[in-house]
């Protein structure tokens, strides 16, 4: 079987949906795959996960009492993290934060904290936003993060009730101030007592991956830890 599905499926598969690298577009062997070899390689981890206190818990610093906050890639502007990013949130290609979340839940699984997540919860978008993308990327990453470590998924637990606008042009307390307040519970009692990994695409001053936690910590006995798939450099 296995011989079959190496020399006869995949082969016949890549005639068929020839994939090609995100980054470097280079045709890649085999289906559901995101990165040539190459650029797998070169994939900029932060290494953060092991790292208590680490650049994320400085700029979550006041905003939040979290246990830990790792985001997985450095993003650099014009470098392969924002080329892989802008695919997964404008092109269509969900099946990239799918691959980003695998690669979390494997590395953070050597992880003690990761290891007593008990649930994990994306952060969400506004459902027109949801609709016009067609999926959350959030969602997506989390998706693969469960898939890979079998921790349950919370399907909207948190829903977004503001449709904030593009945080990209605003002065941090503009940040602040535009996400206080856009996100409510609506699963209390799957949350209550867990330590929750909340999950986002790329961490920036983390005004809104902060705002949505403390919704979380609201519901009584939860604590809550961090992950996101990228991180930028300020
Ligand atoms: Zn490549």
């Amino acid at each position: 079987m296995r011989s079959f599905r190496k020399y006869f499926l995949n082969p016949l598969l890549d005639l068929l949906y020839p994939q090609y690298c995100v980054v470097c577009d280079t045709l890649i062997p085999g289906t559901s795959q995101v990165l040539c070899l190459a650029c797998a390689h070169r994939l900029p981890f932060t290494g953060l996960e092991q790292i208590a206190d680490n650049e994320t818990d400085i700029r979550l610093y006041g905003k939040i009492h979290h246990l830990n906050a790792a985001p997985l890639l450095y993003f650099i502007e014009e470098g392969m993290v924002q080329v892989m990013m802008h695919q997964l949130k404008y092109k269509n290609r969900p099946d990239i934060g799918h691959y980003l979340g695998t690669l979390i839940a494997a590395r953070y699984a050597e992880t003690e904290w990761f290891q007593s997540i008990e649930a994990i919860v994306p952060v969400p978008l506004h459902p027109k936003k949801e609709y016009r993308r067609g999926y959350n990327q959030a969602q997506c990453i989390a998706e693969g993060i469960s898939a890979y470590s079998h921790i349950p998924l919370l399907q909207k637990a948190v829903v977004r009730k503001i449709n904030t606008d593009s945080q990209i042009h605003k002065s941090r307390a503009a940040r602040l101030v535009n996400v206080t307040g856009a996100f409510e519970v609506h699963k209390a009692p799957q949350l209550k007592g867990k330590h929750i990994l909340l999950v986002d695409d790329v961490f920036t001053t983390g005004a809104t991956i902060a705002s949505c936690g403390n919704c979380i910590l609201q519901v009584e006995g939860t604590t809550l830890s961090m992950a996101t798939a990228a991180m930028a450099i300020l």
